[in-house]
């Protein structure tokens, strides 16, 4: 999955032209900075990549979001859909904007089930956030036939997926914005940061102003800049966006050994009847950070995770239902509403229900589903072993349950 596996001498050099200059921040010291601007390079180099007219660097995945929702004009007691299964991040950004997180089951997909998106709302309802998840895409058209009957925004969390694509267009340039994270983990990183796309002028300037404590950026002085509207610090620092810049003229080749891997491996897994696949809405675009399958109870995929921890292999396979972070299941913090400082009475009410909630189309979809995370350093060999043990306490857990009947 991740670029940092593959950290080498390009990222060291763009680095180090930051470092000779001594200049680490992205605004400013024209003088100088000696013509180095590496967040406007990787801005630039992220447009041509993936076809966006605008992108504005930010300093993670997460301040992306948040950017991109208060640009959108999404705020105090707004409602927005999000899915059951994504990382923490999502209703994080919600709330830290007021906003209201509603959560709905995913499917096979492993995103946002549009039916349920469509149970969902309500007037109160303003933007859809599916989560294109583990490298893959959600069911764009769909969801975006839903917000344009509605009227909503879409709001495309594509942190997960750089590079996956959706019947030819880049995933996080479909919707209103898109965002990608660079964290240490994902598909190309900077250390830290995150990027919100969009086709809109007007979207863009506001996450401009909004990620650099609203400066409007007209002059050549900054303390002379003008401040439209009220901002945060988001901003990505030059050393953050000089990896980026190196990474992101890697990230075909890591997409094309991530495609071989993952093929490779789920040749191996196809040969067990009993293994069914993660749904893909166009398998062509799948970014294969992450081969997803699916066992048929959630009884034998657990015996499968206990025999993989026993063997020492279970590192690199994601049991999502377990996990503290990625599934609504272990979220007490948030059902709970166990935050540090008081959260609107509306957000409160909110999340009070989610304890009652019934998840059971994403507990059923969720609980027999493991994700191998596709390693850039494999080789073959270590893929045909990797897969041969998989395969082999699969079969024992299910003569196991063979047994038992
Ligand atoms: C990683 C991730 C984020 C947040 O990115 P950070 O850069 O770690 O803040 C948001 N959404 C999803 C789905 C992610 O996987």
């Amino acid at each position: 999955m991740p670029g940092f596996e593959l950290w080498g001498e390009e990222e060291k050099k763009e680095v180090n032209d930051v470092l000779e200059t001594g200049i680490l921040m992205r605004y400013g010291f024209d003088g100088p900075r000696k013509g180095i601007w590496k967040s406007k390079q990787l801005e630039e180099a992220i447009c041509r990549r993936f076809g966006s007219k605008y992108a504005q660097l930010t300093s993670s995945g997460t301040s992306a979001l948040t950017t991109a929702l208060a640009a959108l004009g999404i705020g105090a007691g707004d409602e927005v859909i999000m899915p059951s299964f994504t990382f923490v991040a999502s209703f994080e950004s919600l709330l830290s904007i007021g906003a209201i997180p509603v959560l709905a089951d995913v499917d096979e997909t492993l995103t946002l089930d549009p039916s349920a998106v469509e149970k969902a709302i309500t007037p109160r309802t303003k933007c859809v956030v599916p989560v294109h998840m583990c490298g893959s895409m959600a069911d764009i058209d769909a969801l975006s036939a839903i917000c344009k009957k509605y009227n909503l925004i879409l709001l495309e969390d594509a942190c997960q997926s750089i590079g996956a694509t959706y019947k030819g267009k880049q995933v996080g340039t479909i919707g209103h914005a898109g965002t990608f994270s660079f964290d240490f983990v994902k598909i190309i990183t900077c250390g830290e940061g995150g990027v919100v796309m969009t086709n809109s002028e007007e979207v863009y300037i506001k996450c401009d102003g909004y990620t650099d404590h609203g400066h409007d950026h007209k002059g050549s002085d900054r303390g002379a800049d003008q401040h439209p509207f009220i901002g945060y610090n988001y901003r990505i620092s030059e050393l953050h966006a000089a990896v980026g810049l190196a990474q992101i003229r890697r990230l075909d080749d890591f997409l094309d050994i991530q495609k071989r891997n993952h093929s490779f491996l789920k040749d191996i897994l196809s040969q067990l009847p009993e293994i069914s696949f993660r749904k893909i809405p166009d398998p062509d675009g799948d970014s294969c950070t992450f081969l997803s399958w699916f066992l048929p109870t959630e009884e034998i995929t657990r015996s499968v995770v206990n025999e993989l921890r026993a063997q020492g292999i279970l590192a690199g396979n994601f049991y999502w239902y377990d996990n503290n972070w990625h599934y609504v299941r272990k979220w007490d913090h948030l059902k709970n509403v166990t935050a540090l400082n008081r959260l609107t009475d509306a957000q409160e009410a909110a999340l009070n229900k989610l304890k009652s909630q019934d998840f059971s189309a994403s507990d059923a979809v969720m609980s027999r589903c493991i994700s191998t995370a596709i390693s850039l350093l494999w080789t073959d060999e270590q893929i045909r072993e990797k897969g041969e043990k998989i395969l082999n306490v699969i079969k024992k857990a299910l003569s196991g349950q063979k047994e038992a009947i």
